[in-house]
C-alpha cells in the first residue's frame, strides 16, 4: 500500500472553513487507497499568542513550562481536523506527539527528535484510520513535553515520512512553492520547480521561513523528497526539494530575509581574546548569536565587539552579559539597537560571492542605504540594514541579481 504524509501549516488550518478545505485535500488520497498520515501546525498565530500569554504571567518563564503551553496549539488543531474528517464520513484519529511515538532529547524549545516509535501510527493505519499527528512536539526520557523549535511541524512531517518510508511527502502552506525570495516581500520573485537540499537548507537557516531548516537536514538524512505547495490552490504544482540535480538556472539559489533583529554592541572589553573565548563562544553555543561571521562595518576600537541577535532573545542575551565575570570591569558597557533586518544571498558556488557582494554594496549605495554589518562566506553573502530599508533594498538586490540577466 502506498503511504502519503501531508503537512498543513498554521494558515492552512486557521479557522473552520480552512479546516474543512484541508479535510477535502486529505480524503481523496484515502479514497484512492493511500495510507494517509497528516501532520498539523497550530491554527493561525496561536503559537505567538501563547508566547505572549506566557510573557504576561512570567517574562522569564522556564522553557519546560513554555513547551507544555505551546504544544497545546497543535493539540487543538489536530483534534479539530479529525472531527472535520469524521463529520464528512471518514474515519480519523488524532495523536499527540507522545502518542505518535516522538522521543526527543531534553533541550526544551528546540528539542531534537531522537527516534519515532511508529507502532501506534501503524496500528491506526491498519485500522483504516486517517492519522492526524500534532506537529512540533514530542517527549523526553522523563516523558516531559518538548517542542522542536519554531516551524518544527515541518520536521515532524518529514521525520514520519522518513521512518515510514512514505511514497509522497507534501508540505502544504500559504504560498504555492519556494521562490527566489519571499514572494510577500518581493512581488517579482520567481517560483522554482525544484531546489536541492543543500540550497534549501542554507536559505532556511538564513531565515527563509517557508521550511524549517532542521526539516531539510532530516529529509536529506532519510532521502525524503518533499513538495512544497499551496493548500488553497487546486492541482497546482509546487516546488520539489530533493538531492542535487543540474538545473539551467542562475547559480544563485535565492535570497533569504530576516526581520526583528537587534545589533548588540559591547564596549570596554579589556581582554578581547578571553571575551571571545569565554563569552562569545558560549552565546554561539546557546544559539543566541545570529550568523556569528557578521562583522560590523563601523570602525570599532580594539575594546568593542558587535553581534546580531533575535529581538525575542535579547533579554536572555542581556541576562547572560550581566552574569559575565568580565562585566565587573567598570568600563564594560552593553548597548543595543533594535529594528535591524538581514538580507542573505545564497550561492553555493564560492568563487562568485565576492562578485555578488560588490553588486549588493553598489545597489545599496545607489539608494543610500547604510550597511551596518556584512558577511561574505563560501556559500552566501549577508548584509544587515535598518528594517525600514528592507523592502526597497531586497527588491533592488533581487532585481539586480535575477532580473537584469546578470551572468555570473
Ligand atoms: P506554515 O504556517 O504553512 O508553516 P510559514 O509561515 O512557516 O507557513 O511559511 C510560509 C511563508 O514563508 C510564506 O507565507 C512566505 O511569506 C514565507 N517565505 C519566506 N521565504 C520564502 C521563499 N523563498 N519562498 C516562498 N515563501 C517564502
Ligand atoms: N506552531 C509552531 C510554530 O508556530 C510550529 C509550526 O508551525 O510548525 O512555530
Ligand atoms: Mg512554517
Amino acid at each position: 500500500m502506498s503511504i502519503i504524509v501531508q503537512k498543513f501549516g498554521g494558515s492552512s488550518v486557521a479557522d473552520s472553513h480552512h479546516i474543512f478545505n484541508v479535510a477535502k485535500k486529505i480524503i481523496p488520497f484515502y479514497q484512492n487507497g493511500y495510507d494517509v498520515i497528516v501532520v498539523v501546525s497550530a491554527q493561525g498565530d496561536t503559537t505567538d499568542k501563547l508566547v505572549n500569554m506566557a510573557s504576561k504571567i512570567n517574562p522569564q518563564a522556564s522553557k519546560r513550562e513554555l513547551d507544555v503551553l505551546l504544544s497545546a496549539g497543535e493539540q487543538i488543531s489536530s483534534s479539530l481536523l479529525a472531527m472535520a474528517i469524521q463529520s464528512l464520513g471518514f474515519p480519523a484519529k488524532s495523536l499527540l506527539g507522545w502518542q505518535a511515538g516522538f522521543k526527543t532529547d531534553s533541550v526544551h524549545s528546540s528539542a531534537k527528535v531522537e527516534k519515532i516509535i511508529t507502532d501506534r501510527i501503524k496500528f491506526e493505519i491498519k485500522q483504516k484510520n486517517i492519522v492526524i499527528v500534532a506537529g512540533f512536539q514530542g517527549v523526553n526520557s522523563l516523558n516531559d513535553i518538548t517542542t522542536l523549535g519554531r516551524g518544527g511541524s515541518d520536521t515532524s512531517a518529514v521525520a514520519i515520512a522518513g521512518e515510514l518510508k512514505a511514497d509522497i511527502c507534501k508540505i502544504y502552506t500559504d504560498v504555492d512553492g519556494v521562490y527566489t525570495a519571499d514572494p510577500r516581500l518581493v512581488p517579482s520573485a520567481r517560483k522554482l520547480d525544484s531546489i536541492s537540499y543543500e540550497e534549501m537548507f542554507k536559505l532556511s537557516s538564513l531565515g527563509s521561513q517557508v521550511l524549517n531548516d532542521v526539516s531539510i537536514k532530516t529529509a536529506q538524512k532519510y532521502g525524503v523528497e518533499l513538495e512544497v505547495l499551496s493548500s488553497l490552490k487546486n492541482n497546482s504544482k509546487g516546488t520539489v526539494v530533493k538531492a542535487y540535480t543540474i538545473t539551467k538556472r542562475n547559480s544563485i539559489s535565492g535570497i533569504a530575509t530576516e526581520k526583528n533583529l537587534v545589533k548588540v554592541s559591547i564596549g570596554g572589553i579589556e581582554d578581547m581574546f578571553k571575551f571571545k573565548k569565554e563569552t562569545i563562544s558560549k552565546l554561539i553555543e546557546k544559539n543566541l548569536i545570529k550568523e556569528p561571521e557578521l562583522k560590523s562595518t563601523s570602525k570599532l576600537n580594539s575594546q568593542t565587539y558587535d553581534f546580531l541577535a533575535e529581538e525575542s532573545s535579547l533579554q536572555e542575551v542581556l541576562n547572560f552579559m550581566k552574569k559575565n565575570p568580565l562585566s565587573r570591569n567598570e568600563n564594560f558597557e552593553v548597548s543595543y539597537f533594535k529594528d535591524k533586518s538581514k538580507i542573505s544571498v545564497v550561492n553555493l558556488e564560492e568563487s562568485y560571492n565576492l562578485n555578488i557582494a560588490s553588486i549588493i554594496f553598489e545597489a545599496l549605495h545607489e539608494i543610500n542605504v547604510n550597511i551596518e554589518m556584512t558577511a561574505c562566506d563560501n556559500d552566501h553573502v549577508s548584509v544587515v540594514i535598518k528594517s525600514t530599508d528592507l523592502y526597497r533594498s531586497v527588491n533592488l538586490i533581487h532585481n539586480k541579481l535575477f532580473e537584469e540577466d546578470y551572468l555570473l
